[in-house]
């Protein structure tokens, strides 16, 4: 088995204002590198920022401003964001770093050219300036954008192209078998039929004065490469490729992308057929979430509905944002949050769930035990972390919480704090297991809530009931 373990998040628009949607995809992500970090893998989460689209830019140069300083602000804001919910990253990478993202990106652009994949053509096509993508005529919605529901542009340009519909045959062949891992089977099946219905080749290169700030085609600098062809390079390009291989050759291919269900084709179909022409191996899988919406439906201004992370993160603490993404909302559907249902999630439990139970124990732990509890070895933890191998993250917090639960009932109906009254030993020896079933539970919160589980492991250490309260109930 593989020793090593490499997960990669979408990289970001820069846009001014981060959501739940991020806060979201990143703390997936994090929690699944912790748990394979925790099984012993060597764990490697990228994430970064794609720098080098051509319409941002554009309003930050028509508004005057620097693009330097606003590309670096924004990648300030994504840190600061990372930072507040205790995200452990190996790398951010930005795609308009010259040094690092664009010998990548020009390198594989090469080895497209060399498979003879790469050819030029005049192309009329309908743009979508939201998308920043070319829509043909059935992937539209009644003559509109799908995502933006506004009529595209028809425009002409002369572009090279990518044959993308060469390869549609063989990553059909990979998906359906499997090899190519799309989670849940609701995308595998979308993307499926996608495949059934053929792929088209892609314009694949700019006009370099429609994005002045975009990478050059290498032997044609009339030409940038393609925002998405561009930006998907990202997950090789920041482990060396084209540049330097140990960190390539090391961590390639990826153990999971993990992507949100608006750019699955872009996962699912553009980027391996990319890897194929280029000779390099698909990634193993692509895990594809769904948005967190308010209320039911998607979060918006207009109505009125835009729950912050930052807020929650500064009223609530960071690991119940933590918790609640990774417990209440499943990777593979839409999950729902409101600010009632995570007041009343933070206080069931967290302050009266696993906050409560860990006072009640080490209380008892405290007042009887003359000793600190001495934990050899854990056994029997495969079960549960097997469940974050398939990415069911939900599950396994159910799985704690139903632990969390048994051990409040259990104290509940053998009352040790009675019981150590009337036989000692016999109170101690309950106490002693309640307190080891304590450091197995602060173990397996690990991955989800990594300061409370060392927490409570401390508290264990030193026989110690907290000085105050793990999660304060909020009314
Ligand atoms: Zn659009």
């Amino acid at each position: 088995m593989s020793k090593t373990f490499y997960i990669t998040t979408p990289i970001f628009y820069p846009n001014a204002k981060l959501h739940m949607g991020h806060a979201y995809t990143v703390t997936l992500c994090d929690i699944i590198c912790r748990a394979q970090k925790i099984q012993g893998k060597e764990g490697y989460l990228l994430t970064g920022a794609d720098e080098n689209t051509g319409k941002i830019l554009k309003v930050v140069e028509e508004q005057g401003q620097s693009v330097e300083e606003y590309l670096s602000q924004v990648t300030e804001n994504f840190k600061d964001l990372y930072s507040k919910l205790g995200i452990s990253y190996n790398q951010f990478i930005k795609t308009s770093d010259k040094e690092k993202h664009w010998p990548g990106a020009q390198a594989l652009w090469k080895k497209l050219v060399d498979a003879g994949d790469i050819y030029k053509a005049s192309y009329t096509g309908l743009y979508c300036v939201g998308c920043e993508t070319f829509y043909t005529e059935k992937d539209l919605a009644d003559g509109k954008c799908p995502v933006h529901l506004t009529a595209p542009e028809q425009i002409k340009e002369e572009n090279y192209f990518f044959r993308l519909s060469k390869y549609t045959q063989v990553i059909k062949e990979k998906i359906e078998s499997d090899e190519l891992l799309v989670l849940p089977q609701t995308r595998k099946n979308e993307i499926l039929a996608l495949l059934e219905r053929g792929l088209e080749d892609i314009s694949f290169s700019r006009p370099v004065k429609n994005v002045p700030h975009g990478i050059p085609v290498p032997g044609d600098n009339s030409q940038v490469i393609y925002v998405w062809c561009d930006a998907l390079v990202n997950y090789i390009s920041a482990l060396g490729y084209g540049r330097d291989d140990e960190l390539f050759q090391k961590f390639w291919p990826a153990d999971v992308h993990v992507v949100g269900k608006d750019i699955l084709r872009f996962h699912a179909a553009i980027w391996p057929a990319m890897l194929l022409s280029a000779g390099i191996s698909l990634p193993k899988s692509l895990l594809v979430h769904g948005l967190i919406t308010s209320g039911g439906h998607k979060m918006s201004k207009s109505l009125g509905n835009v729950i912050d992370p930052y807020e929650l993160i500064e009223e609530y603490g960071y690991e119940a944002v933590r918790y609640y993404l990774a417990r209440e909302v499943s990777p593979f559907e839409d999950g729902d949050m409101t600010t009632e249902r995570f007041k009343e999630s933070y206080n069931a439990n967290l302050a009266n769930g696993i906050g409560n139970l860990t006072s009640r124990i080490m209380k008892m732990a405290q007042d009887n035990l003359d000793a600190p509890i001495v934990i050899t070895e854990e056994k029997n933890m495969s079960e549960y972390f097997a469940l974050y191998d398939t990415y069911e993250i939900s599950k396994a917090g159910d799985y704690v919480w139903n632990e969390i639960k048994f051990l409040d009932q259990y104290i509940q109906e053998h009352q040790p704090f009675k019981l150590i009254k009337t036989d000692k030993e016999a109170g101690q020896k309950m106490i002693s297991d309640l307190v080891a079933r304590l450091h197995r539970v602060a173990l397996m919160l690990a991955p989800i809530l990594p300061e409370t589980s060392e927490k409570i492991k401390t508290l264990i250490k030193e026989n110690k009931v907290p000085e105050t309260q793990l999660f304060v109930r909020k009314d």
